[in-house]
């Protein structure tokens, strides 16, 4: 393809995105339907014969929550990875202003990606999006682009679920192989091991995520959102244990109260042991737990991913809990811990490989899709 015809690419591609930005959906939707109507339900076509031994190149979008991203992986290497994270001036994450702050920025990175492309348009494979789960209006407006453009680059679709994609990514970037995986997000809290063709949920949290704790305690104590790196870094001087509860229930375990407690001590305690006090409570819960799954499935590693998967001091207290266990220890780095759309595009490649591919009309967005309702056929 020539210069000039992936200029025309992606101008289409930026006024299609333009249009879901405007909220036009039925207008990308009837011209493209009347276009490609026949490659809608046959994805095979949409593939090159020649697919073989060549590594697929995936477009991937992530659009859960708080992160716009675009990536371009090919095969198991990141080109490109761009995004864009949407910051609440007040309280938490509201789920229409979050869509909107995607819808706005979607436009712009993904003419940076096609701009930075080392390669023509059309030697994109497929294009990959964050299904599920997450927030409704977000998930919506990521599978509308996505939907769009995978109609307009005539490629095969692929629907990715959001939790399974942080487990890929720490597969695929760490040696680890098949471990227990303990994701730790600001919407997610799990403990996840693959068997018998599905990834399970051995533990999860009962109320709220770990990230959502760190993050509702940030903000009760007036730092800036997300509140998860303050916290780390105020806990850093803190010196005196609190004491707060400390509640599990097997492999699961729940946060809400001990941030309730917490905040209960703001005015009367030193902010730095209370945030240290939080840390240490809620890290200890998640290490116990992990110990426990680790004893039970005799998993030879632990895999350490999510946003949360940034704090030097829970990766410490998993690093213990591994060598306690006589098992490896991983951790995803700091730059793909927290939500992006490479891990999307990656485990793209993977859904590539078994042509694990959806049609635009069964592409809808499931916002509560659990780790343990995804058909695994890549392991
Ligand atoms: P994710 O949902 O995977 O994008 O992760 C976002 C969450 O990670 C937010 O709740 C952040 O507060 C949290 N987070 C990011 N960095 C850190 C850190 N260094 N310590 C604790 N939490 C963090
Ligand atoms: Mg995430």
């Amino acid at each position: 393809m020539s210069l000039i015809s992936k200029k025309a690419l992606l101008k289409e591609l930026i006024n299609s995105v333009q249009d879901v930005k405007d909220r036009s959906w039925p207008n990308i939707m009837i011209g493209l339907h009347v276009d490609y109507v026949d490659t809608l339900n046959s994805n095979s076509k949409l593939i090159d014969t020649d697919m073989e031994d060549k590594k697929p190149i995936i477009l991937g979008f992530e659009g859960t929550a708080h992160t716009a991203g675009v990536a371009v992986v090919r095969g198991e290497e990141i080109i490109l990875n761009e995004s864009e994270t949407y910051f609440p001036p007040l309280g938490g994450i509201h789920p229409r202003e979050a869509s909107e702050f995607l819808g706005k920025h979607f436009p712009t990175l993904l003419e940076t990606i096609i701009a930075n492309l080392p390669f023509d348009v059309e030697k994109i494979d497929a294009v990959a999006f964050s299904r599920g789960p997450g927030l409704g209006p977000c998930l919506r407006i990521t599978a509308t682009i996505a939907r769009a453009i995978s109609l307009l680059l005539k490629k095969p679709l692929i629907g990715v679920n959001h939790c399974v994609a942080h487990v890929e990514l720490g597969r695929i970037i760490t040696p680890a192989v098949d471990p227990m995986v303990l994701y730790c997000s600001g919407g997610n809290t799990q403990l996840i091991s693959f068997l018998n063709g599905k990834y399970r949920i051995l533990g999860e949290t009962l109320d709220i995520a770990i990230g959502n704790a760190l993050d509702t305690l940030g903000r009760k104590l007036g730092l800036p959102h997300p509140g998860g790196p303050h916290i780390e870094r105020k806990a850093k001087t803190g010196k005196k244990l609190l004491p707060l509860p400390y509640t599990i229930k097997g492999m699961s375990f729940s946060f809400s109260g001990v941030v309730t407690a917490a905040q209960k001590l703001i005015s009367q305690q030193d902010v730095a042991d209370i945030c240290y006090s939080l840390q240490e409570y809620t890290f200890s819960v998640l290490a116990e737990a992990t110990e426990r799954a680790l004893s039970c499935t005799k998993k030879e590693s632990l895999l350490l991913t999510g946003g949360v998967a940034a704090n030097m001091r829970l990766q410490e207290m998993m690093q213990n809990v591994a060598t306690e266990q006589s098992v490896e220890f991983f951790v995803v780095p700091k730059n793909l811990a927290g939500d992006n759309a490479a891990m999307i595009a990656l485990t793209g490649v993977r859904m590539f490989e078994k042509r694990d591919f959806i049609t635009v009309d069964q592409s809808h967005v499931k916002s509560r899709w659990r780790t343990d309702n995804v058909e695994v056929s890549w392991f």
